[in-house]
């Protein structure tokens, strides 16, 4: 198992890594504990808190630790308490975040209480918030259980919902107590959706100056379980380093959000059709349309250009989707919380393999090249049709 320093606690990586609850809990005796999970994370994942299923060998960082881990068999987690919200990103809004504070209300979650997210990124995302508000914030372990909120969604500290379609209008900054991330739970986790958390995966290696991620991904030809679940801990890495440096976003963090301006808004357009894009999908086609941006302003070459597109289209090039017309983006684009007027501020990619972290462009002026670009439609691989679940 390896573990990880993160801001002010750690990240454990490791097969059979949930077995570790037990031990945390332990820190809680006398307290309530509350599980949050949706509606497939309960269904296939909460039973691998009482039973872990994995045989590996895990060394313990805690105090009487058991020779070779947790037999099959014994329980894991001496709690007994779920909360379960309906899966998907059109929940992750006030009206799941008040059934959760309603239902801690009724589980008489104290201060000293302790909340464990086992899901996706929206149960991480919303159980950290509520947790971060709840009697002014108590602790939370993050368990991520899909790829996604493996390498990017569970590590960092922030925390939200979606306002009225609006991406994570509504957030907090609160440091989980711990997070595990066992791959084990992906056995069960969708194949599309296996694919979307490769998506946040492609950018850490973009934006990493180490390369070393982005090669060992371009040698996978068709990725699977097997290959991707080495990545996992080079991901988190490069993510946990850079909020080290700039934990509330204030400068260096913000290259996270590479992909993430045409992403959200390409992601927010899409709960309004009948086939709603998933995070990572609308990420990757964020990431395009932001390297074609880049381009556009002369920040990267063509070369360059057809590096990073072809390095996105190895993993996505299943992806078919109907793309919002260019007014739709913009308006969307001009209600995120990243713009200033009419100016957007993106982070783009640099020739040198660096980031501007705030390239202002007026989205209104440059909307002949957006159109133009829906072009994008051309990139190869983006063709207009049903999306395969
Ligand atoms: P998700 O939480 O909706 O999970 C995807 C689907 O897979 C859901 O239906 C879920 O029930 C199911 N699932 C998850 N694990 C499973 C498993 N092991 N077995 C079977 N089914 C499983 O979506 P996601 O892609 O995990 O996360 C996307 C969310 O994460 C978005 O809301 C995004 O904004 C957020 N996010 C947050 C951060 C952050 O820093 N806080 C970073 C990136 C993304």
């Amino acid at each position: 198992m390896k573990i990880l320093q993160s801001l002010q606690h750690q990240i454990y990586i490791g097969d059979g890594s949930v077995s570790l609850l037990k031990e945390f809990t332990k820190q809680y005796a006398g307290e309530q504990i509350v599980v949050i999970a949706d509606e497939n994370t309960y269904r296939h994942c909460y039973s691998l808190l009482w039973h872990p299923t994995s045989t590996s060998k895990i060394s313990f960082p805690f105090s009487s630790p058991k020779k070779g881990g947790s037999p099959a068999g014994e329980r894991c987690l001496e709690i007994g308490r779920a909360i379960i919200i309906p899966s998907g990103e059109d929940h992750k809004n006030l009206t799941t975040t008040s059934t959760v504070l309603e239902q801690l209300l009724r589980y008489q979650i104290n201060r000293n209480g302790l909340i464990i997210n086992l899901g996706g990124g929206v149960v991480g995302d919303l159980g950290g918030f509520c947790a971060s508000i709840w009697k002014r914030g108590i602790d939370f372990i993050q368990v991520p259980t899909s790829l996604l909120a493996m390498i990017d969604a569970s590590c960092g500290g922030k925390n939200g919902i979606n306002l009225d379609g609006i991406k994570n209008q509504i957030g907090t900054f609160k440091q989980p107590h711990a997070v595990i991330v066992d791959p084990s739970f992906l056995k069960t986790l969708p194949q599309r959706e296996f694919i979307s958390g490769i998506a946040e995966m492609l950018k850490h290696a973009i934006i990493s100056k180490d390369k070393s991620h982005f090669y060992q991904l371009s040698e996978i030809k068709t990725p699977t379980i097997e290959n991707i679940t080495p990545q996992i801990e080079q991901s988190i890495t490069i993510k946990n380093e850079i909020v080290l440096q700039d934990p509330y976003e204030k400068n260096i963090r913000k290259v996270l959000n590479f992909g993430h301006t045409f992403g959200h808004a390409i992601e927010t357009w899409s709960q309004t059709t009948n086939y709603p894009l998933l995070h990572g999908e609308a990420i990757a086609l964020g990431m395009i349309y932001e390297i074609h941006l880049a381009h556009h302003l002369q920040l990267i070459s063509k070369a360059t250009t057809t590096h990073y597109l072809s390095f996105i289209q190895k993993f996505f090039s299943h992806l078919g989707t109907i793309l919002p017309t260019t007014d739709v983006l913009i308006n969307i684009i001009l209600h995120d919380k990243k713009n200033n007027n009419r100016k957007i501020s993106f982070v783009l990619p640099l020739e040198n393999g660096g980031f501007d972290l705030d390239v202002r462009v007026d989205l209104i002026e440059e909307s002949f090249f957006l159109k133009k670009s829906s072009t994008f439609a051309n990139i190869n691989f983006i063709t207009f049709g049903e999306i395969k679940s």
